[in-house]
């Protein structure tokens, strides 16, 4: 069984995530979406929130489980058994985060992979901070987003204080 876990905020999943994911268990048998529970990024949906947004996006995608980790990045990996972690390229400005992460993390652990897929470029412009910015400013977020996501993001700024 070749196991990988893809791990990230996810604040909220989007189609970029989610065809990193589908490409991912081209490769892989199974693809562990690893919800980090301590981000520094202050989130905008609680994690409850995100793992229910991630589990209804990917019901039906075989190999695919959402779970949620705390600490260290590659020991989920380990106590998960996989042999690999997911990150996905964009732009060259993630290139310089990702390389020090994947040296950082070989260092911690040399028995894991860090494997990159590269984003395909019809969602390369993609981030969940500017989906949240233009969905904040009531911008249509519908090519970007699952339409349950998008529901979720129309609701948010519904509520949210926006200063
Ligand atoms: P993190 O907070 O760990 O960066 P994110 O949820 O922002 O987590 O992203 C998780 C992973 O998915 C990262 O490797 C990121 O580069 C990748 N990613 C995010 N958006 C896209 C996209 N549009 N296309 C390809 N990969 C993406």
């Amino acid at each position: 069984m070749r196991i990988a876990i893809y791990p990230g905020t996810f604040d909220p999943v989007t189609y970029g995530h989610l065809d990193i994911l589908q490409r991912a268990t081209d490769v892989f048998d199974e693809v562990i979406i690893a919800v980090a529970a301590d981000s520094n990024k202050s989130p905008l949906f609680s994690l409850g929130e995100r793992m229910q947004l991630l589990t209804e996006a990917t019901q039906g995608m075989p190999g695919v489980s959402v779970r949620v980790f705390e600490g260290l990045t590659v020991e989920f990996a380990r106590r998960s058994m996989a042999k690999a972690i997911i990150r996905g390229l964009r732009v060259m400005s993630d290139f310089e985060y990702e390389f020090q992460l994947a040296l950082m993390n070989k260092k911690l652990a040399p028995d894991i992979e860090t494997v990159f897929l590269v984003a395909k470029s019809d969602y390369s412009f993609i981030s969940s901070s500017a989906i949240k910015w233009a969905a904040s400013l009531h911008g249509s977020v519908s090519d970007l987003v699952p339409p349950h996501v998008e529901k979720a993001l129309i609701e948010k700024y519904a509520t949210a204080r926006i200063d």
